[in-house]
């Protein structure tokens, strides 16, 4: 047993040490790809439910590794968070999306998307320079602010509301769009909700998936849907991948909806090709 015990923690000592070399290897090689300027942004429709009708797009950040491949930022956003370089990955979306945005609006007129949703983790939320640089990147490219929309954890403004929340006043100050992000994942009270200042929710996939299995689900997706009326907020379903939970959907009244049903996020290129098409399904 002794014996055992000894192996195990060598076994775990080495795997501690092989996540720090890791975690040192990954935060240098994001120094360098932040001077070297290897991401890339991928947009992922959000699509009106009734009409089909592409309505606004997600921008979510890939990182194109020289020799690793594309790493996911699930894989280096919370290093990136820890580290401090957010601030300029962050940035760097932020005006990419806009800039791109822009550049839409005047290439395809009413046939490009109407809102731009953009992630902000929590240390650009706590930048207290941040409701400036929006400011800026939105006039920089001439953006009505109100088709803007950042998306902000359900989590993160849980963790510290009395922080959180005079922030998001903020930005909506400026008439951004503030988003409630993976909703239903980060423990707040349907009751709270018409404390945070907020334009959309945006439901977890979880919800989206188990709807259709589990009756609670959809009992409590109506009762999301029918406070969000309620509060006047806008909802969007996230991670709908078969036209099942979309009828559901559709049937509860939920407006807007994203999902590998309607399109994978793909690169600017590809993604335009489904500007002013209805989304068949
Ligand atoms: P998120 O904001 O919840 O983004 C949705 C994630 O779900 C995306 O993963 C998207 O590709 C994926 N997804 C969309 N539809 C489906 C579906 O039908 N089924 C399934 N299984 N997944 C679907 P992705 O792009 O890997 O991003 C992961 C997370 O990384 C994001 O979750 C967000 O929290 C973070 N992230 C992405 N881009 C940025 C960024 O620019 N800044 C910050 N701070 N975080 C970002
Ligand atoms: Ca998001
Ligand atoms: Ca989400
Ligand atoms: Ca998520």
């Amino acid at each position: 047993a002794k014996a055992a015990g000894y192996g195990s923690y060598l076994v775990f000592d080495q795997t501690m040490r092989e996540k720090a070399q890791y975690r040192l290897r990954l935060e240098g090689d994001l120094r360098t790809a932040i001077a070297q300027n290897e991401f890339a942004l991928f947009y992922q429709p959000i699509v009106s439910l009734e009409s089909g009708k592409l309505e606004g797009l997600e921008a979510l950040v890939r990182w194109e590794h020289p020799e690793r491949g594309m790493i996911s930022p699930d894989d280096f956003i919370p290093v990136a968070e820890e580290t401090g370089l957010i601030s300029a990955i962050g940035e760097w979306c932020l005006n990419e999306a806009c800039r791109q945005f822009a550049e839409w609006k005047q290439t395809f007129g009413d046939d490009a998307p109407g809102f731009m949703h953009v992630n902000v983790s929590r240390r650009q939320l706590l930048d207290p320079k941040l409701t400036h640089t929006v400011r800026q990147v939105i006039e920089k490219h001439e953006i009505p602010p109100k088709q803007l929309h950042l998306e902000v954890t359900e989590s993160l403004i849980m963790e510290d509301q009395k922080t959180f929340i005079p922030i998001l006043k903020e930005l909506r100050k400026i008439g951004i769009k503030v988003d409630m992000d993976d909703f239903g994942t980060g423990h707040s009270s349907l009751s709270c909700l018409h404390e945070f200042p907020l334009d959309v929710l945006k439901i977890d996939r979880s919800f989206v998936v188990n709807a259709k299995h589990v009756r609670d689900y959809a009992a409590l997706l109506q009762a999301i849907l029918t406070l969000a009326d309620n509060l006047e907020l806008q909802v969007v379903a996230e991670g709908i991948t078969d036209t099942e939970q979309l009828i559901l959907l559709q049937a509860l009244g939920c407006e807007y909806g994203q999902g590998y049903l309607f399109s994978e996020p793909r690169l600017a290129t590809e993604i335009q090709t489904l500007f002013g098409a209805h989304i068949d399904w």
